[in-house]
């Protein structure tokens, strides 16, 4: 509760795409709110604009959102004592309270054709007005009204605007903001095929709802006055409102664009980020503990959260410190849990291999799907150059010397039995001990550059000699029998 209220919370995606981070930060935020407080946390989905419609993407929002772990009370899928939960199946809803205005006298049918507001717009932008509705139909007298009705005329309802008056909004985390009537719109509540427009629906739904605390994008502020008058309109007490800060890109410039990346909240998990480590990183995007702690986790945060430690100035995606929270939420897995992460980003390897992989590779990675790159080697043979094998610190190393070190390795490898990591070390070790290449400069360094590559096909990968039990004795040899064809061809 707070203020004697139930905190009833909701995020009212609207199926029109993908599920975006930000969208995800906000339902975070909504979640904690609901948690902390003993309340609800609601889905609605507000699919009214038809031409938007993508077919999927209700079921692919919520399969995300629970995917990440934030489970709601109501919605779609399961109801709820308030639903439906979908804007569409509530037409009847939207009639009753919008008859109810026109009765009010507080909303008018307009009849204007698309022409005549075509032409409107063009004429106010030309003489540098801000376009907007000159209230035409708004002066009808009832008969004109009737006739048109009788006529079958097509009509939108727009809601009334009065003239010069200031609104006074207090936002949960902008404080007071002041708007002017004069700047508003007489706004279209329902659109000519009878449905209505996100404003009216939001408002209507976020009362029958009972929804206490709104979290919206700061891309709705201008239309907080609007729905401040519906809520007037009717009599009603309208939820608190926080508008949340847009999230930048990583360079600071601009709202977060997928020019820097995925945006999607779906992006990130097939990325191989963990949810509780994406969690993490959304929660202090827009908001602070009030002390340094940096780890959360869901039931911390929503223990944590408070509306007056939210920020107003809009935070920056910065990727490397979503990097660096996903790394220690891998390492802090354990062996059995990462096995099954593993498997699904490494299908292709069997148990024995992800045995093998698992302890090298888990020190090491970023997201789950950096052991695709690094552990190519493994399962096809990657395409190089040769010239990366004779190359060693921007020199180049003789063809001879090369060969012969492959060779070499070629000839212990076959001898090993029980192809482990330690017995491939203590042969290698032989190898180096014994006056082979004595007279090389450096020819630690060099033999296991040679070795790295002729192997994995690139200067960069995890320990070679830890993986090779699960690359196996004959593909090993294999690869430094491809290294000397490719030397000698
Ligand atoms: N359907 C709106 C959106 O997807 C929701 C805005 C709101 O939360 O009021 O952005």
């Amino acid at each position: 509760m707070i203020d004697n209220k139930i905190v009833r919370t909701r995020i009212a995606p609207s199926p029109t795409g993908e599920y975006h981070v930000g969208h995800l930060r906000t339902c975070l935020y909504d979640y904690a709110l609901a948690k902390k407080n003993n309340g609800q946390f609601i889905i609605r989905i507000e699919d009214t604009d038809q031409k938007r419609f993508v077919p999927g993407s209700m079921e692919r929002t919520l399969q995300v959102i629970k995917d990440y772990g934030l489970q709601w009370d109501e919605g779609p899928d399961i109801g709820g004592p308030y639903g439906p939960y979908i804007q569409t199946q509530r037409l009847e809803i939207y009639q009753k309270y919008i008859q109810e205005l026109l009765d009010k006298g507080l909303a008018y049918r307009c009849f204007c054709t698309q022409e005549r507001l075509d032409e409107l717009r063009a004429t106010q932008k030309a003489a540098k007005q801000v376009p907007r509705y000159d209230q035409h139909c708004l002066h009808l007298t009832p008969e004109e009204i009737q006739k048109n009705i009788d006529a079958k005329v097509p009509y939108t309802i727009r809601m009334v605007i009065p003239k010069n008056e200031t609104i006074i909004f207090e936002d949960v985390i902008r404080g007071k903001i002041k708007f002017n009537t004069n700047d508003i719109d007489d706004q279209v509540l329902i659109k000519s095929n009878g449905i209505p427009t996100y404003h009216f629906a939001a408002v209507v739904d976020d009362h029958l709802m009972e929804i206490s605390h709104v979290f919206r994008g700061e891309e709705w502020l201008t239309s907080t006055p609007k729905h401040l008058l519906l809520y007037r309109y009717f009599g009603w007490e309208p939820p608190k409102i926080a508008h949340l800060t847009v999230l930048l890109n990583p360079d600071g410039k601009g709202k977060l664009s997928k020019r820097h990346g995925a945006t999607s909240a779906r992006s990130f998990l097939e990325e191989g980020y963990l949810p509780e480590a994406m969690l993490n990183f959304l929660m202090f995007l827009g908001w602070n503990p009030g002390d340094n702690r940096e780890f959360f986790t869901l039931d911390e945060f929503v223990q944590a959260f408070s509306l007056d430690h939210l920020h107003k100035k809009s935070p920056v995606f910065d990727r490397k410190k979503l990097d660096y929270l996903n790394g220690y939420y891998i390492r802090q897995k354990s062996n059995d849990e990462l096995k099954v992460l593993f498997k699904k980003f490494l299908p292709q390897a069997s148990d024995e291999q992800i045995n093998i992989l698992l302890p090298v590779l888990k020190e090491r990675i970023v997201k789950l799907s950096d052991l695709q790159p690094q552990t190519k080697f493994i399962f096809e043979d990657v395409d190089y150059d040769k010239s990366l094998l004779l190359e060693y610190k921007d020199k180049e190393m003789s063809k001879d010397l090369v060969l012969d070190m492959i060779s070499k390795t070629k000839d212990i490898m076959s001898q090993i039995d029980d192809f482990k990591a330690s017995n491939i070390q203590a042969k290698i070790d032989e190898l180096l001990k014994s006056d082979n290449w004595s007279n090389e400069e450096n020819k630690v360094g060099k033999y296991f550059m040679v070795f790295r590559v002729a192997i994995c096909g690139s200067k960069f990968t995890p320990p070679v000699v830890d993986c090779l039990p699960a690359l196996g004795k004959e593909k090993t040899i294999h690869k430094l029998d491809l290294a000397i064809s490719k030397l000698t061809s």
